[in-house]
């Protein structure tokens, strides 16, 4: 197996499978990409107001040849002209991330090339790079999604440094779980903000768990909650006026912890990545108090910001190019940290990504 990618044969296949949506991108060399191809399960699980992992894997195994065929042919390629598999290995659900790591590994086998594993969190980051080639670190980065709130310093893509993460509940899983107490489909976020738009965010005080303390850490549970006891004390309360409240109250926090961030560590970029960036109040929010403060901010695009894979390929694209070989014996963790695959990367010192 050789580590070098052979000159007239650059280009990077990229697998996502962590959660409910099946994803294959193929990135050129200069890593632009030449095929997202992006399949949603949306409609399987939405009957089920969640995600329902047996039946999100036996999906991704149903529809992952599909989607390698049409990356392939948007591209206008061939399965020779691929140089890399980059593929993400964890977080996320264990029989999902097998189906998009074996076929991986059976690619890069079968064509004599290197496999090199993603972080799915890592992957969200990178996902502000396809729009934004120009960034570039030190920056302060909030990955806000369904299962994670995390601030870091990334003081560069090999050195990520935690700042404060949620106590209890993600922000996403907030919106989903106000969602359902709100009586609006599953995934909460599109629905809340949805919601949101004809409401009033003044009309519900809602608390503000940890808003003022000076930490970059989050607490979001007891928002929920307050949320359920307004509909159960005011059954018949608009529901436009509570999610605009709700929506307004989480927006918040996360905007004043990443300025927090931003003030504390004196970085002047504030990027914003995974599934909740998406949100209209978050970015405006974001916006004017960036050009206020004299701050830039940076949001993926919208359909950037959900699970995809041409940024799992593009995370991959600047692994290899800083010297990340082919690891055939990289596994699936259900649980992986971005502390864990830094902790692999230095011990290793091949992929730095
Ligand atoms: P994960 O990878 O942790 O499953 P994703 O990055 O796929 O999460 O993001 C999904 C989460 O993003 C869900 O909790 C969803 O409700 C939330 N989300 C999606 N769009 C929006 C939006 N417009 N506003 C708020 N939250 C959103
Ligand atoms: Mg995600």
């Amino acid at each position: 197996m050789s580590n070098s990618v052979p000159k007239a044969r650059r280009y990077l296949l990229g697998i996502e499978t962590s959660c409910d949506d099946t994803g294959v991108a193929i990135l050129d060399d200069e890593g632009k990409v030449l095929a997202n191809e992006l399949l949603s399960q949306i409609d399987a699980h939405q009957v089920f107001n969640g995600v329902v992992p047996e039946i999100a894997s036996r999906k991704h195994f149903e529809t992952i040849h599909t989607l390698l065929d049409r990356a392939l042919e948007s591209a206008g390629l061939s399965w020779g002209d691929l140089s890399a598999v980059a593929c993400t290995i964890g977080p996320g659900l264990i029989g999902s991330l097998l189906v998009g790591v074996c076929t991986g590994k059976a690619v890069a086998c079968a064509l004599g090339i290197p496999f090199i594993p993603v972080n799915h969190l890592i992957g969200h980051i990178f996902s502000n790079a396809l729009t934004h080639p120009e960034l570039a670190p030190p920056f302060i980065v909030l990955l806000v999604s369904g299962g994670h709130t995390d601030l870091y310093a990334v003081v560069s893509y090999e050195d990520l440094r935690h700042l404060g993460g949620t106590l209890d509940d993600a922000a996403g899983e907030a919106f989903d779980k106000g969602a359902r107490i709100l009586g609006l489909p599953y995934p909460g976020g599109p629905s809340v903000s949805k919601a949101a738009e004809t409401g009033d965010p003044h009309s519900v005080r809602f608390p503000l768990p940890l808003k003022k303390q000076g930490t970059m850490d989050f607490s979001f549970s007891g928002l929920k909650t307050a949320l359920l006891y307004h509909m159960k004390k005011h059954p018949d309360s608009s529901v436009s006026d509570a999610a605009a409240s709700y929506q307004e109250a989480i927006t918040d926090i996360l905007v004043e912890k990443t300025f927090l961030a931003g003030r504390q560590t004196g970085y002047r970029k504030l990027v914003f990545a995974g599934g909740v960036s998406a949100n209209r109040a978050l970015r405006e929010k974001a916006r004017s108090r960036a050009a206020k403060w004299g701050y830039t901010v940076f949001f993926p695009r919208v359909e950037d910001c959900m699970d995809n894979a041409a940024m799992i390929a593009r995370a991959g694209w600047h692994a290899l190019w800083s010297g990340a070989v082919h690891q055939p014996k990289a596994t699936v963790d259900s649980s992986l940290t971005i502390e864990k695959t830094q902790a692999v990367t230095k011990g290793s010192g091949s992929s730095k990504a």
